[in-house]
């Protein structure tokens, strides 16, 4: 294959252009590239920038590439999304969003957010007391929202009264009753108060893998009963004109728009019959929830979206619009909380494969077959030996039930362990010559789907999945993977691939694709020479919800711009945690683990074992390997 139709090949292969929205492609290098902005022509290579950490920055994989103005790029688009709408309905209200903080909470991220949405009054959101405690030290503009979601003590309250004080237009949304008894209280001895807003349960239910946090038997909000004596008791306590924001949040990646439209016109008419209550809500919070498309099949899959940003947009404003004129009540300020659709495109996970964990042994040469060898073997071997386009089919279904008695022989002590291994070798022998007569056949009937599965090879990559990306693990979410080089050579083999830790879930074989799911990845041929493959689109809720499973810890991570001139520069590197730092989080402090092997050394010496000298040399060695990193070197 020339080096053109393999790179075009390849576009194809891991479909770049469908999920990468514009941000990813491949160049005529064969390397994967990323821009800063959609369609931009700026660019940057990212197997130059990875040669670049190791070799100038001494930064090992696996690495964490963030790429900060992609998500400037998603919030421009977010506001031009909304302005669009705003002007082609005529709305008289207006767009604000906030960023959840939950999504992805490292500062970096908040920072590169509100870096960009200080420009369109964009603010943030919480859900717990820590990610307010972070919200009030940072700078937001002055009409821009903190809005503090989530279930509520009276710490929590006591911080929003506090983001009051400061002078920050701070709404504290009612999820439970309890909550409002204890913000009545704090409001009684406090200068400055923060805004009222509740959160009520929608009818109407997302779509995807988060239906549930929709629906009457949500976990959060009010319900209508609720409501309503929620409004009673703030009319009470005289602070009705403090209730200002209607707030609902149908879950995380609705992958369906119509789901969308439904949630929303239900929230406008409620909040159309709290304004006629003489309710002066001034806010419609319809939440987060806008959709990424993983895999790019623009469906309502679970993990991908049949709609874009533009058309999340005009739906909103356009039902509420409607809903407004229909109820003749005043058009709200309508907020957005998405955060998924804002972040996940800016990160990406670059591996390195380590080695290839060989499945099958047909490499081994089988022991010469004779005729004194058990009838399964020489079954095995007329088979492999006779096997042809025309009766492959057949032959498999042959060797699949030679196969079963082969293990039975042995396990009733009929046959010896060499010819166990000789009918393996065989089994396997015919196992590639039918993948290979069903591969040029012209139909792949699905009975060898489980073949190729069965002959992939298990690609080593130097990372946890748990840490990386543990939505994969729990959920069998989809994120596109592929090699950031060698794309100009055709990629030969089928891999899934196999992370470091000692469990067996610790594995991906769910692959994006167009139409279905690859349960293999296309991959090159693995030699002792560096291969790497990126995990992409992992910016939203896989760092915080990474976990420390064997103890692996965070990666070593740059911070890469993509200048004009299509060069790029790193602004900053974080290196990642090091043994020290993850056995710190499972309470193993620095003293105790000195002191502990001093211990043991104290011991060796006494017993013999060691001389002075080599246990001093021993500490040392202790001392300094605390700081190595996690992941294998
Ligand atoms: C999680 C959450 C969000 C963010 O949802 P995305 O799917 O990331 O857009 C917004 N609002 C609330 C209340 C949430 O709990």
């Amino acid at each position: 294959m020339s080096k053109i139709s393999s790179l075009e090949q390849a576009v194809q292969t891991y479909g770049v252009e469908h999920w990468g929205a514009g941000y990813f492609g491949i160049n005529k290098y064969g390397n994967l590239i990323v821009r800063p902005t959609k369609n931009d022509v700026r660019s940057a290579d990212v197997k130059l920038i990875v040669d670049h950490l190791i070799s100038r920055q001494r930064l090992k994989p696996p690495v964490l590439l963030r790429f900060p103005q992609i998500i400037a790029s998603q919030i421009r688009e977010l506001y031009l999304s909304f302005s669009s709408a705003i002007r082609e309905f005529d709305y008289r209200g207006a767009h604000l969003a906030v960023y959840p903080l939950k999504v992805n909470p490292r500062r970096d991220v908040v920072e590169a957010f509100l870096q960009e949405g200080r420009k369109y009054g964009y603010g943030l959101e919480v859900g717990s007391k820590a990610e307010l405690y972070a919200a009030l030290a940072f700078e937001q503009t002055s009409d821009s929202l903190l809005v503090c979601n989530g279930f509520k003590d009276e710490t929590f309250i006591e911080m929003a009264f506090a983001a009051a004080a400061l002078g920050k237009n701070v709404f504290v949304v009612i999820e439970k009753l309890n909550e409002l008894y204890t913000f009545l209280r704090v409001a009684e001895t406090a200068r400055y108060k923060p805004h009222l807003g509740v959160r009520v349960k929608l009818y109407s239910r997302g779509s995807g893998r988060w239906e549930k946090s929709g629906g009457e038997t949500a976990k959060f909000g009010l319900t209508t009963t609720e409501t309503l004596e929620v409004i009673k008791l703030i009319k009470h306590h005289r602070l009705i004109d403090s209730l200002k924001m209607l707030h609902c949040h149908i879950g995380s990646q609705i992958t369906d728009i119509k789901r969308i439209k439904n949630a929303i016109k239900e929230a406008a008419r409620v909040y159309a019959k709290m304004r006629k209550l003489g309710v002066e809500i001034e806010y419609l919070n319809v939440g987060g929830g806008m959709s990424v498309d993983y895999d790019g099949s623009k469906t309502s899959f679970e993990s991908s979206a049949n709609y874009t940003m533009q058309e999340f947009a005009n739906d909103v404003v356009y039902t509420v619009s409607s809903i407004c004129a229909d109820e003749n009540v005043p058009e709200p300020i309508i907020v957005t909380e998405s955060g998924r659709i804002l972040t996940a495109y800016h990160a990406m996970v670059v591996v390195n494969v380590q080695d290839e964990i060989e499945t099958v042994i047909d490499e081994i040469a089988p022991g010469e077959v004779d005729e004194d060898d058990p009838q399964v073997v020489l079954e095995l071997r007329d088979l492999r030996d006779n096997i042809t386009s025309k009766n492959y089919r057949e032959y498999y279904h042959d060797a699949l039930e030679h196969k079963e008695e082969l293990v039975t022989l042995f396990s009733l002590g009929y046959i010896d362990l060499e010819d166990r291994a000789k009918g393996e070798v065989l089994f396997w022998q015919i196992i590639e010559k039918v993948e290979q007569f069903a591969r040029q056949s012209r139909f792949f009937h699905e009975e060898f789907d489980d073949l190729r599965k069965l002959l992939a090879a298990k690609y080593l990559c130097n990372f946890s999945v748990f840490r990386s990306a543990p939505d994969a693990w729990a959920l069998d979410h989809l994120f596109p993977i592929m090699p950031i080089h060698k794309l100009d050579e055709p990629p030969t083999e089928f891999a899934t691939l196999v992370d470091l830790t000692c469990d067996s879930d610790g594995i991906i074989d769910k692959f994006v694709d167009l139409k279905e799911v690859k349960e293999v990845l296309e991959v090159h041929p693995f030699s002792r020479e560096p291969y790497y493959l990126a995990i992409l689109l992992v910016g939203a809720y896989q760092e915080a919800m990474g976990n420390y499973h064997n103890l692996f810890g965070a990666l070593n991570e740059a911070h890469i711009i993509i200048d004009t001139d299509g060069d790029f520069h790193v602004q900053k590197i974080i290196p990642g945690h090091s043994l020290g730092d993850v056995l710190t989080l499972a309470r193993y402090d620095r003293n105790f683990l000195l002191e502990g092997f001093e211990r043991n050394l104290a011991m060796a010496v006494k017993r013999d074992r060691l001389s002075e000298d080599e246990s001093m040399l021993l500490r040392q060695y202790y001392e300094a390997t605390v700081n190595k990193y996690t992941y294998l070197d």
